[in-house]
């Protein structure tokens, strides 16, 4: 499919210049919310979709922050606010983060997506159809011209 999102009516993301988006139906490749309003589109079609945040990356959790004490982090890296963090907890699961805001010793922690409590705002075309190979299905996602991506 080709796809432009807009966020507060702003182009966040779009498939001009990289061509369009292919994925598999039914495995959670894109967000539940869009996936279940392009079920049953035709070749050629377009639509528009609004997506409500439970749908999308999520209500913006007041408790997802979190504090550290600055010697948990690399000497090295320069802790200031809007910082973007890949967290690995103890299970070795990557946590997206941002630096809320920083004290002498600590640093806050804000582990909301930066999409989350957002209505997402699709236009969506249908450029392309095919049914999945055994591989696929296998897989869980399209391959994408013969490219294996995960
Ligand atoms: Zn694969």
């Amino acid at each position: 499919m080709e796809y432009t999102l807009w966020v507060d009516g702003e182009v966040i993301d779009s498939s001009d210049g990289v061509g369009p988006l292919e994925f598999l139906t039914g495995h959670g490749n894109i967000i539940s919310g869009l996936e279940r309003e392009m079920i049953g589109m035709k070749l050629d079609e377009s639509k528009e979709v609004q997506v409500a945040p439970a749908e999308a990356y999520g209500e913006y959790d007041l408790d997802a922050f979190m504090d550290m004490p600055r010697s948990d982090f690399p000497e090295d890296l320069d802790l200031e606010q809007g910082l973007e963090l890949n967290m690995t907890d103890e299970e070795g699961h990557g946590h997206y983060a941002r630096v809320e805001n920083v004290t002498a010793d600590s640093a806050r922690l804000n582990f909301n997506h930066p999409l989350a409590g957002k209505e997402l705002k699709f236009r969506v075309k249908v450029v392309g159809l095919r049914g999945p190979t055994d591989e696929e299905l296998d897989h869980g996602h399209a391959h994408t011209g013969g490219e294996h991506q995960h």
